[in-house]
Formats: C-alpha cells, structure tokens, sequence
C-alpha cells in the first residue's frame, strides 16, 4: 500500500488567465481540475480557484481518512492567491469570499459525487453578503442553499428510506405553502430567514452537531465530504458499470462563488456544443434565471431553451432573446471550445449581473448515433482527421444503433409525450422504485421505471430498467444524461402524468396506468404509449456507412460472423462480415420435426440403425448449407461438426419420451435405457465434439457429406462456395489426422458422384488446452485453426462455463478477477495460450490461418489482443459484427506495426 505522497505538488491555482495545470493533467487534476486550468490559460473567463490532486485523494483512503501533512499550508498559500484575484478574503464577514466546492474524477461521474456551493457563510457574512451585493434575499436565499447542502452532504441530513423525501426540502415545501409561495424564488427575505433557522435546528437535532460557523472548518469538512462520496455505493457501482478503477481517486476543485441567483439579470445554465442525442451541429442547452446549478440539475424548474430557434413555439423566452450580450459571448466560447478540443463539449456557465462565467467544460457524453455524425461531420469540418474519427466512437456504443426501434406501421395509443431525452424503443412493465425494477428484471421481467425525477441511488434500477419515464426534468436532467450514457431509452420532463408512489399508479389522459401494466417508450419521440408496441430493425444512416468504411481502410484483422441460418447470415453480411466463422451445426438439428431423426440416430443401437436415421438427416443438412453458402455470396464458410454432447439432444421427461416412441417406434421403456446410458458425470468433458465423430464415424460422414453436396450443386448453378470444414475439440494430432482422412475420403466420393470438383479447406478448433500446446503438430495437417475460446477459457481455468455464473460474480467483487473471463480474453493466461498456438501454428505452416469465434471475438478488448498477436480474422454474433469491424480498426491505429496485410 502506497502510504507516502509521490508528488511534492498537491494543489494547483487557477486565475487571472493563468493556471499551474493543464489539460493533459487529468490524472492528477480530474477532468474538471484539468479543463478549467486549461480554460484558464486559453483566456475564457473562469473564476479563479484551486485544485486539490487526486493522489490526495489517495492518500487520504490509503491513510484512515487523514489528509497528507503539509496540505493545509499549500491549500492556505492557493487560497491566498484567490483572494487576490477576487479582492476579497475568505472568512470576512463584510465582503466575504465564498467558494464551491465541486469533486472531478479522471473519468466524468456525472451526479456520483457531491458539491456544496456558497460556502463560507454563516450568521455574520451573510449579513456582509446582503450588504455588498444590495440584495439581501439573494444572501438568505444562498446561506439556506449552503445549509441543506451541506447539511446534507458533510453532515448526513438524509432521507431516511427509499422513498422517503429529502428532509430539508420537507421543510422549503412546507414554508412555500405556509407564506403561499409557488416557487422558491417566492419566498421572502424573511422566509428564508425563518427557513435558515429551522435547517440548523434541523442539523442540530438529527446529528447532534452545530453547523460549523467558522469557514475553514466548513472548506475542510466540505473536502473530506467529497473525498467520501468517491466511496458512496452510488459511486461504486457507477465506477463498476463504467469500468473505472477505485484507485484513480477524485480531485476537489475549490472555486471562488458566482451567482447566478443573484437577481433576474443573473442565471445558471448547462449546454452541450452540439445535440448530444442526434449530434446535430446546434447549440444545445437550457437555462434557468435567478437559480443555481442545482435547480437545473433537479430538474424542479422548467430550463428554458438557449437559442431562439429553440425556444421557438414553446412559449418561453431563450438566452439568446433574454441576456443577448451574455448569449453572443456563450455562443463564441462554445466555438472556441469546439476548436481548442476539437470534440463536442459538455459546458456549464453562470451569468453574474449579465457577466458570464464558465465553470466547466469537458467531452460529453452523447448517444451512438450522436457520436457517428459528429466525428463524421468534424471530418468534413476539417476539425479532425479520419483516424480520430474513428477513434472517437467507441465500439459498445454502436450496439445502441443496431438495436430494435418501434415498428412504424404499428398502431399506437399516445397517452402523454415527454422530452426525447435519450433515443430507441422501450418496451415494458411498470414499476415505481429502482429496488423493484431490479428484483422484477431478476425474475425475468422487462420493466420501465417510472419515476418522478431519478436520482444517483436509482442507478441500479436504471441498469436493470429496458426504459426510464420521468414526470419531470429537462434533457440534462440526472435520468437525461445517465440514460443517454448507457444508451437507454429515456423520456423526462413528462409533465403529462401524474405519478403516485404509495398507490403505485400513473394518472394520465383520463386513464390509471398501474403497477405491472405494460408501457411503451419512444425515446427519440418523447412518445409515452399503452400496451406493448411491436419493435423493429433499425436503419443504419449513412453516415454510419461512412465511418464503417473508414474504419474498414485502417483495420487489419478480419470480421466473420457465428452464424448457423441464412437469415443470420444475410443480416451478418449486411453487417459486414467477411465471412462465418463458425457454422454450429448442433443448432439445425433442433429445427422443425428434424430433432426426431437426430434423436432417432441418437438412440439407436448400432451403426446400421445410425446410418438409417441419418439418412433423413442428410437431405435436411444439405438444404441448411445451400442456404447458408447461397447467403454468404461466395464468402468462406467455416462448418464446425457436431459438437455438443448427445444426451444433449435426447428427450428426459416421461412425457416427452412417451411422444418420441410413438414417432421412432421404439418402446418408452428402451428409450429410457439408452437415454440413461448417455448419462454422464462431466458431460462437458465426456463423450463430445471429435470425439463423438471418431467413436461415430457416420455423423460426421454424413456432414461433411451434405456440406459437399451443397458446395458441388451451388457450383453447378454457377454460386461461388468456399467451405471450410471444422472438428471440434481437437487435443492430439492423431484425432485431427484420423478425421481430416475421413474428411477427403468422403468429400472426394461427393465430387466423384457429382462429377464436380470444389475446394474447401480442413481445420481445427483449438480449444483444449493441449491443442494449443501442441499447435505446430498439429499445423502440419490442418490449414486454419480457429480458437474456440469458450471451452478454452473453461479448460484453462477449470471453470465451468454452465456454472460459474455465482463464483465469478463473488470473485469481481473481490477483485480476485479483473473481468469474467468468459467475456474479456484473460490475456496473462489463456491469452498466452491463444499466442502461443499462434506463434506456433505458423510456425509449422507459415500460411496457416489464424482465428478466433469464442464469445471473445465480438468483445472490443479481446479484438484489441487478437489484433496485437496478428490474427487473420474474428468471428462474432452478427449484431456485434460491426461493433468488431470498430474495435479491429481502433487496435490497428493504436497498434499499427502489428501485422501484415489483411486476410478475408
Ligand atoms: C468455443 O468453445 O469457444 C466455441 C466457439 O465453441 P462452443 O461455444 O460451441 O463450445
Ligand atoms: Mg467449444
């Protein structure tokens, strides 16, 4: 455990157009640290402030929650440097300077971790606060802001109870309907006076505490808040779902206070640089007036829009019409930023007395979509090159496109329409807590979670949710943004419903939508609908097409597709697979009333009774690969033979059994028998894959027999075939030599019958961990191998991937692994084995193809080492075909000595 501070520097001042950090410092500043030093420097105005390092941060979790020695003098010296700056002294009561106190970890965590703003005050300063700025509302109004935040965040003000409300906003609700006040900002002077002392009385009385008075002992309690919440089970989770290390840690930005609650030509306000749902090129935000940043946030009042076209027809008034000199000044920074990053920008501004302040800006978070067209567009903008284009989307948020939308010739029932707040289809049963919506998604439920507003501690709920409806908050909102981040559908701000958590039910449009009743959400609509609406392929746009093509040009591993029906196989090349790459046949046996010749085969006796069943069997095989190979266009089709263990196939129930003698006339009781006898104790190590075609020599003689059937008839119609016959789990060089004789033996008699000549290749799978040991034996017979990295993975480790499930999830937690293995390539072990079959596989056979078609291969990281090695090709799932086509890309850019050329 690191104890000691590798730094000497722990806190860096920003102000005055100059700051000791920069953008690149991420790791040590956090992204906020860093991009207000680097706003700072560029010459946008930002209030001055410091930062507090991330390996501070460190220290203090690594230490029982103690700050390093030395840290109060450096904080005291950047403080000191702010008041300059500012003209004003922290802790003076006639003119004080007060400060926000904001977390910023490396990686954005957006609404993880905590703030508290106005600090600084107390029962005199806020006096100096009326005096200096003339607005004594506005001073009351800040001192009670100052007190809920932070008697909620440093001194554990809480809700208690899921649902239970936020005791300090029990209170604000409470005055508000005593003084008749509509909104917060209806309360008077002295209302927020009665209001300040009823939340210390608050305080006092839940944690036995007095509210700090003395400011540096609100700034250090403020500090040692934000380094907990980097702890929160909000945080943890988050961290967890965004792969984001524990480690890293947070940094703490201490930033002299602007206001923009300070009267009606004040305001506070969030944008993104362009849409972050279509990637429209448009100024994107909205804006409160008179309001902090968290009214905007909390989605309690209605934002108001930025520019004029976007406030057009909705009746309220944008920043562009309101505060046009402060608009005008936004709208320059927003191209500044764009040109300086040369990204789209999440930003966040406050107007004091129409003068502006940018108090963040970093990279924002935007949908799949959004993030095609804008690199597309910075591209022909001449912003940034190809490569980074492709680089700055990343794979998994393809997946969003390639997912269902509704279908558009359904009939649908509108019932109330929201914000469009994060796009796609969702389609599912109501539920009114995030608790439910994960226990409801356990037992195999889809749900919507519907809510008021979202909050951090609903995350769970919202990863377990197909869709989220909120009644209100605007397109930043917490459910807007953390939506959009995981590519869900959401639709917020719906004022149109009524929700009621205690009778669990929504009143909308005359109607009672209840718990468990189905919904439909339209989250590039806003469109909120009754019943269960049908989905539907989505279209891909062609910018999508661009980038796809681009990524295509830099990319050097191949992309196959596991695909077993034509109609997999159509998608998958649409998709733009090069190819399948693996064909499990064990899935066509389970087609239509062919499962009773497979069992009949199964269960027979002998050989002669074998051969009779699978001679119905034939035809049918036969039939799946014309359609199969007539799909791909001519592109290699990889056909793994019979894989799975038999009693696999085989009916177990009594009813089941009784059905199937009728069909095979064999008796029940004989059925049982045999079935019994196939019976084992290690199935997945038993009787199974070769070996199965080496004990029953007629099963695969019959595949690969209706494979080469199929190739000469498709040959003869003038349809290009190229297949690529596949055994399965291969440990010894004598299983492969036994069945690569059986291979050409009958592939030889097809093309004499059929007085055609085909080509076709014969491989392995390398799947036991001896094969890959044994790699350049085994090269010396077959002509590709492909690593089945499912069973690998699972012979490797000694894990069974049927029932790993529990121990896994126990082990993540614990770090005992970084990832589950069956879906990240281990890298440091069954990686070493994948590149050493590799490495030894060529080199036996210079020319030997090399691939991949485990789970791993539509996995962005595992693509990144397979491209590393110097693969030929992946093969993935269909849908993940072109989420493989990016990640191979992105690897060659990162990794371009790696390989050589391309091999399809
Ligand atoms: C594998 O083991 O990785 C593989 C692709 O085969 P299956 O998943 O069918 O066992
Ligand atoms: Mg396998």
């Amino acid at each position: 455990m690191v104890k000691s501070m590798k730094s000497k520097k722990n806190v860096y001042f920003f102000g005055a157009g100059k700051a000791e950090g920069k953008a690149h410092m991420k790791e040590h500043l956090g992204g906020k640290g860093a991009n207000l030093a680097e706003m700072t420097n560029i010459g946008i105005p930002v209030p001055a402030g410091l930062t507090i390092s991330t390996e501070v941060c460190c220290y203090y979790y690594q230490n029982s929650n103690k700050f390093p020695s030395g840290i109060q003098a450096e904080v005291n010296k950047a403080v000191a440097k702010v008041e300059k700056v500012m003209g004003k002294k922290f802790g003076d009561s006639s003119d004080p300077l007060l400060f926000s106190v904001r977390s910023g970890a490396r990686a954005s965590m957006p609404g993880m971790m905590d703030t508290i703003l106005n600090l600084g005050l107390n029962d005199q300063s806020v006096k100096g606060l009326a005096e200096v700025s003339g607005n004594e509302r506005f001073a009351w109004d800040s001192y009670r802001r100052f007190l809920q935040m932070y008697g909620d965040v440093v001194m554990g003000v809480q809700p208690e109870g899921k649902d239970a409300h936020d005791p300090f906003e029990i209170l604000l609700a409470r005055k508000k309907k005593q003084k008749k006040a509509k909104e917060d900002n209806d309360l008077t002077t002295d209302d927020l006076k009665e209001l300040v002392s009823e939340f210390k009385a608050l305080i006092k009385k839940t944690t036995g505490r007095h509210f700090p008075t003395n400011p540096k002992d609100q700034l250090w309690g403020a500090i040692a808040a934000v380094f907990n919440s980097w702890m929160t089970d909000r945080a943890i989770l988050y961290r967890q779902l965004e792969k984001i290390p524990d480690e890293w840690g947070t940094a703490v930005n201490v930033q002299a206070m602007v206001f923009g609650n300070a009267g009606d030509d004040c305001a506070t306000g969030v944008a993104f640089t362009r849409d972050p749902s279509t990637g429209k090129n448009f100024f994107y935000g909205e804006f409160l007036v008179n309001a902090q940043g968290e009214d905007v946030v909390a989605g309690v009042r209605t934002p108001q829009p930025l520019t004029r076209g976007a406030a057009k027809g909705t009746g309220m008034m944008s920043l562009e019409q309101l505060m046009p000199k402060a608009y005008k000044e936004l709208a320059a920074i927003r191209k500044k930023l764009e040109k300086h990053y040369k990204d789209m920008q999440d930003i966040e501004f406050t107007i004091q007395n129409e003068q502006l302040f940018m108090l963040q800006t970093r990279s924002g978070k935007r949908t799949g979509a959004a993030a095609i067209k804008i690199a597309v567009d910075m591209v022909s903008e001449k912003l940034i090159d190809k490569k980074t284009a492709v680089m700055r989307v990343s794979p998994d948020q393809l997946d969003q496109l390639l997912h269902p939308q509704f279908d558009p010739k359904a009939k649908k029932t509108v019932i109330a329409t929201g914000l469009p707040a994060s796009p796609g289809a969702a389609v599912g049963r109501v539920v009114f807590n995030a608790d439910d919506a994960e226990s409801w998604k356990a037992k195999g439920e889809d749900v919507l979670l519907v809510r008021i507003e979202t909050s951090p501690e609903d995350i769970a709920g919202m990863v377990a949710a197909n869709g989220i409806l909120t009644s209100r908050g605007g397109m930043t909102s917490h459910a807007a943004v953390v939506a959009r981040g995981m590519g869900k559908c959401c639709v917020a701000g719906c004022g149109d419903i009524d929700i009621n958590y205690k009778s669990r039910t929504v009143k909308v449009s005359g109607r009672t939508v209840k718990e468990g009743d189905w919904l439909s959400l339209n989250g590039s609509s806003g469109e909120v609908m009754a019943g269960k609406l049908p989905t539907t392929q989505a279209t891909l746009s062609g910018d999508f097409g661009k980038l796809m093509g681009w990524a295509d040009s830099f990319r050097k591993l191949g992309v196959r597709t596991n695909a077993d029906d034509p109609e997999g196989s159509d998608l998958a090349r649409k998709f733009g697979a090069e190819g399948i790459g693996l064909c499990r046949t064990e899935h066509m046996f389970f087609e239509g009333s062919r499962i009773d010749a497979v069992r009949e085969m199964i269960l027979a006796n002998d050989e002669k009774g074998r051969r009779k069943a699978l001679k119905k069997i034939l035809p049918m095989q036969r039939k799946d690969f014309e359609g199969i190979f007539t799909a791909m266009k001519g592109l290699p089709v990889t056909v793994r033979l019979l894989d799975p263990p038999l009693h696999e196939f085989v009916p177990h129930e009594d009813k089941a059994i009784r059905a199937l003698s009728k069909k095979i006339k064999m008796s029940p009781k004989a059925i049982k028998a045999r079935v019994d006898q196939l019976q084992e104790f290690n199935p997945m190590l038993g009787h199974r894959g070769c070996r199965l075609g080496i004990t029953y020599p007629e099963i695969y003689e019959i595949q690969i027999r209706a494979i080469i059937e199929a190739a000469c008839n498709l040959k003869k119609k003038k349809v290009k075939v190229l297949p690529e016959i596949m055994h399965p789990l291969i440990g010894t060089v004598e299983e492969f030599v036994f069945l690569e004789k059986l291979t050409h033996r009958i592939a030889n008699l097809v093309m004499k019958e059929k007085k055609i000549k085909v080509d076709y290749l014969v491989g392995t799978m390398i799947e036991i961990p001896r094969a890959a040991i044994i790699a350049d034996e085994i090269a010396e017979h077959a002509e590709f191998f492909s690593f089945g990295t499912n069973d690998l993975t699972q012979m490797g480790f000694g894990y069974s991937r049927d029932d790993s499930g529990p121990f896994i999830s126990k082990y993540l937690e614990n770090k005992i692994l970084p990832s589950d293995p069956f879906q990240t390539l281990d890298q440091g072990g069954i990686g070493k084995l994948v590149s050493w079959g590799t490495k030894q596989g060529r080199s036996a056979r210079p020319n030997l193809k090399v691939a991949i078609c485990g789970e791993h291969g539509g996995d962005p990281a595992s693509i990144y080492f397979c491209h590393k090695i110097g693969m030929d090709y992946v093969s993935c799932s269909p849908f993940r075909v072109p989420i493989a086509r990016l990640a191979a890309a992105q690897a060659a850019i990162e990794n371009p000595v790696a390989k050589k050329k391309k091999k399809k």
